[in-house]
């Protein structure tokens, strides 16, 4: 048995394997697995989410219906009780994520690989898959040549195509698709966006974060959506949290249309008509940054947000004005690329795979992660969904095998 890929959702579905007793070899193209597990761990290892059942699912979207099954069996809280069982505690933080105590992930999966090895599981590194041969062996690229493999079945636990250089690619794709396996083309997810910045502006505030506002996005369908928090502005465009939260249907609403427009609050804890009474209060000798900043604390990248993105004319307006500074139409151009991104969207199409994660065409191959078809926003879905696969995928060659080796 051949799990392909050491990102969580393939060690997961070797986890799996080997308690039942299944021998499982497992490859990866880098010189260690799990490297970028290890990088989420640098912004704290959101493994999941505390919030109920139904809202969590909620987070998979139009997938929700193909994620529901494997969170059934692995949910969020299968995986803490999974995490606590390494000898790691976790807690839940005032949003309601769960992190391990130390927010970090190399304890985690230096736990987690000690277990694997000790149970049996064979680790190959500098191994890249590339295909199979004309007679159905497994092709791998590794520093001492071409090296052909034989397996029963295989897990591909690939990951998407972000941070190429953590080892997930997507050079998969073509080797999928060329096997008459469906899959949609893979781009960015939780991502930042291009904006087309002013030179100025650029030089000015490039780096700086852009605190409690919020933003409001309006899909082609007429959903609105509409967040709180904070994202920093970056040399082309736009990026973090609040960003990535709306970033699919931005993303989306790009392609269709040429450009997504993000209306900012920036100054959320004030009515519009008080914003604009202030503003017609008379300015005297006063500069409009000064006038803005005693009256209304308006200052620095805000005050700038406002120069780069309302027309001269309408700072002489209160009304207007203030109508601006409580929905200040932001316009992004284009999605940052992918692999810049924290995730992908696409992959192997869920019409291509039976309930238990086979590819129908490839009987005995079955996938699991970030390179199946599915995507959510960053608050530890993200993890929650690469485990749950990888532990149904786990589950579907146990069953494959019994079906097929008696
Ligand atoms: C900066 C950052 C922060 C993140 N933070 C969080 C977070 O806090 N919470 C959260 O839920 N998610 C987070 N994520 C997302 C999460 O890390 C990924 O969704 C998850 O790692 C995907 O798991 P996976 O097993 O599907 O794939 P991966 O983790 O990408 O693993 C795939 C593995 O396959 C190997 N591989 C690829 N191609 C081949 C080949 N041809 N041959 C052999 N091996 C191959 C790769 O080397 C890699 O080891 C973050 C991502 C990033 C980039």
């Amino acid at each position: 048995m051949a799990v392909i890929g050491g990102g969580p959702a393939g060690l997961m579905a070797a986890e799996i394997l080997i308690r039942h007793g299944v021998r499982v070899d497992l490859y990866d193209a880098m010189p260690s697995v799990g490297r970028k597990f290890l990088l989420a761990g640098k912004g704290g290892l959101n493994l999941t989410h505390s919030e109920t059942s139904e809202l969590f699912l909620s987070r998979y979207g139009a997938r929700r219906a193909q994620v529901g099954p494997w969170l059934e069996a692995f949910g969020p809280e299968a995986l803490r009780l999974w995490v606590h069982g390494l000898g790691v505690n976790t807690f839940v933080g005032t949003s309601g994520r769960v992190f391990p105590t130390e927010m970090k992930a190399a304890p985690l999966l230096r736990a987690w690989l000690h277990r694997l090895r000790a149970a049996g599981v064979r680790f190959h590194m500098r191994h890249r898959w590339h295909g199979w041969s004309e007679e159905g062996a497994l092709l791998f690229a590794t520093p001492d040549g071409e090296k052909l493999v034989h397996t029963d079945a295989m897990v591909l636990a690939l990951g998407g195509g972000s941070r190429a250089r953590l080892g997930s690619n997507g050079a998969w794709v073509p080797l999928l698709a060329q096997r008459g396996v469906p899959v949609a083309a893979l781009r960015p997810a939780n991502c930042g966006f291009d904006v087309g910045w002013s030179e100025h502006f650029q030089t000015r505030f490039a780096g700086h974060p852009v605190k409690s506002v919020i933003a409001t996005f309006t899909d082609k369908a007429g959903v609105m959506l509409c967040k709180p928090g904070e994202f920093m502005v970056t040399a082309t465009g736009v990026e973090g949290s609040l960003i990535y939260t709306l970033s699919a249907g931005l993303r989306d609403e790009i392609e269709r249309a040429g450009a997504a427009v993000i209306d900012l609050d920036l100054l959320p804890g004030r009515e519009l008509s008080t914003v604009i009474a202030e503003l017609a209060r008379p300015r005297g000798s006063r500069s409009m940054s000064s006038y803005l900043q005693s009256r209304l604390g308006i200052k620095g990248v805000k005050a700038g947000l406002l120069r780069e993105c309302v027309p001269a004319q309408d700072f002489a307006d209160p009304a207007r004005l203030g109508a601006m500074i409580k929905a200040l139409p932001m316009r992004l151009i284009a999605p940052r690329p992918l692999d810049e991104a924290i995730s992908s969207a696409g992959g192997v199409m869920f019409e291509a795979l039976d309930q238990h994660l086979m590819i129908r065409p490839l009987p005995g191959v079955f996938c699991a992660g970030e390179m199946l078809d599915w995507e959510a926003p960053t608050g530890g879905y993200l993890l929650t969904a690469c485990f749950a696969s990888g532990h149904a995928a786990g589950l579907g060659v146990l069953a494959w095998l019994n079906r097929n080796k008696p």
